[in-house]
């Protein structure tokens, strides 16, 4: 009667892309989606994502902006 046995299904990739969704934040000086990918201790890079959904998104302005904001000395 064992015979109905199914894998249990583990959803890992929903769960972490849940959690890395914590991160990705909103600009909305560029509309764009954007989060801080620590590669290694001490190493970062932005990512950029066009088409992302930002409905509860965290609106902060991405380093980008941040940048051509400081550089507003003309
Ligand atoms: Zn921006």
């Amino acid at each position: 009667m064992s015979n109905d046995y199914t894998p249990k299904k583990y959803k890992k990739e929903n769960y972490d892309s849940k959690r890395a969704d914590e991160c990705v934040k909103y600009c909305k000086t560029c509309k764009v989606c954007w989060e801080i990918i620590k590669i290694s201790k001490g190493k970062s890079y932005t990512a950029y994502y066009g088409n992302y959904p930002t409905y509860g998104k965290i609106r902060e302005m991405c380093e980008r902006c941040k940048k051509d904001l400081g550089a507003h000395e003309y």
